[in-house]
């Protein structure tokens, strides 16, 4: 400690919690400023990185590569440490980390979705987007799904590139999933199901719908897929007019729609029906799901479709869940917070902060989260000096994973656990396959070492 009472940089340590792409882009920021001596970062999951592995569609493997430039700071073991299968909140407390870290930044992201808010959304058969994504990237956590035997149609709600993700791996030929990092298991029930179509749902129009083009002409281009365009729902009003007129985002979405609604059917076997300017009022069925009835959201307009479907998945928006020793403000799902300042009642609790969606909420791409950890990584840089002295003791943490038994599944264990994935996905002459199951992760670890 320096004469002042402060304390000296060398001294100083940093807990991450959440090594998804924010918590990543913080520790590599905090690296950079020299201003901690020592991180340890803190993930709920046996493996790092977020939402890149638990999120992003395995068919999208150039994606899921930005693992390589999360790893890096990871890598530094001389300065920071990996704690993976350890849960903030049951397995340690906010407060004990704060006892024991100087600093403490926090990037739990958002675990759930938002509701509908429907009748029958709590139907067997009706998911939100996170179970299903969960499900077929390969979360430990994860609900495993089964399809019903008569699945003919599933429902998607939403116009943003979750809803086009959770449809097109749906629609898409599973043969072409062997060759991704989709547990197999997951690749068995696609391939199993007996689905022919696929409904997507938005409430706007196609020039409100938030799909990025290059996930657009993808589906356009799925193999074995018609993609079925009501004509009347292309009718654009005035705003619309305006929206293509000025923006070349809406422009490409709604030349992209025209296009296919103009396509002659091809007779696939599979097909993807886009509906516009519609929102579900009611889910269908007694003990699951067997309908679904929309509205039409423009006024005068058509009457409510009611579709047959077996499987609703709901891509509203993820939302975030409240972790203990931390404010929370629930409509938002976020932590309330001042450049990253973790802020209670108007005041900022000293050493806390956030990053990521839990920061900002469920927007913007993985490079958003980079932007945001720097700035909150600036705040956390100007304040390190000004920290009240505190005796910092990591290993007060270890002791306490030790005394409740927690399986830490550390750096040298995720390469062992990496090294099986990538052999299992050479062996099948494709991608890494994931682990999905917590006792299968340890065993392969514990195998591994030897
Ligand atoms: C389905 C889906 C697909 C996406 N696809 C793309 C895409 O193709 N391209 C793109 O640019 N963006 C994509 N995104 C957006 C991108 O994934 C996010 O911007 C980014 O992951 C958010 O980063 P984060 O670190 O805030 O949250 P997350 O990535 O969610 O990371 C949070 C981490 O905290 C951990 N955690 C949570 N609770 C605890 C706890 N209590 N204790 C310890 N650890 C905890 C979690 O396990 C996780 O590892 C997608 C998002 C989703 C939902």
């Amino acid at each position: 400690m320096d004469d002042d009472g402060s304390q000296s940089a060398a001294a100083r340590t940093a807990a991450v919690v959440g090594a998804g792409p924010a918590g990543l882009y913080a520790l590599a920021a905090l690296l950079r400023s020299e201003a901690f001596d020592r991180v340890d970062v803190y993930e709920a999951a046996p493996a790092p990185y977020g939402l890149v592995r638990y999120g992003v569609a395995p068919d999208h493997p150039k994606t899921r590569n930005i693992s390589r430039v999360l790893a890096q700071g990871l890598q530094q073991r001389q300065r920071v440490r990996f704690l993976g299968n350890v849960v903030v909140g049951s397995d340690l407390s906010v407060d004990e980390l704060r006892a024991a870290y100087d600093t403490v930044i926090v990037s739990t992201g958002m675990l759930g979705d938002r509701r509908l808010g429907i009748p029958g959304e709590d139907l067997e058969g009706s998911l939100g987007a996170s179970e299903m994504v969960a499900w077929y990237t390969g979360h430990p956590q994860a609900r495993q799904l089964a399809f019903p035997d008569d699945l003919r149609s599933a429902t998607v709600i939403g116009a943003g590139n979750v809803a086009l993700d959770i449809a097109r791996i749906l629609a898409k030929d599973p043969a072409t999933l062997r060759t991704t990092s989709m547990p197999r298991h997951v690749v068995d029930v696609l391939a199993a199901s007996t689905l022919t179509d696929v409904h997507l749902v938005a409430r706007r129009g196609p020039a409100q719908a938030k799909f990025t083009s290059p996930e657009l002409h993808e589906m356009g281009a799925l193999e074995g897929v018609d993609l079925v365009v009501h004509p009347d729902d292309l009718v654009l009003g005035p705003a619309d007019e305006e929206a293509v007129a000025n923006d070349r985002h809406s422009r490409v979405t709604v030349d992209v729609c025209r296009e296919w609604s103009e396509r002659p059917p091809a007779g696939a076997g599979r097909r993807i029906h886009l509906h516009f300017w519609r929102r579900p009022v009611r889910i269908e069925g007694t003990d699951r799901v067997t309908g679904i009835e929309l509205e039409t959201t423009r006024s005068g307009d058509r009457p409510t479709l009611r579709l047959p479907t077996e499987l609703v998945v709901r891509a509203i928006g993820y939302h975030g869940t409240a972790l203990e020793g931390l404010p929370f403000d629930e409509p938002s799902g976020t932590v309330p917070s001042q450049d990253g300042r973790v802020v209670v009642d108007g005041a900022v609790v000293p050493g806390v902060y956030v990053t990521g969606w839990l920061r900002r909420g469920p927007t913007g791409v993985i490079a958003t989260n980079r932007g945001d950890a720097n700035e909150v990584v600036a705040s956390v840089v100007a304040d390190a000096p000004t920290l009240p002295a505190r005796r910092s003791d990591p290993e007060a943490v270890d002791r306490l994973l030790a005394e409740r038994e927690v399986r830490v599944v550390s750096w040298d264990d995720w390469l062992r656990l990496e090294a099986h994935e990538k052999a299992a996905g050479d062996a099948a002459g494709g991608d890494p396959i994931v682990v999905h199951d917590l006792k299968t992760v340890i065993e392969v670890i514990e195998a591994a070492a030897g």
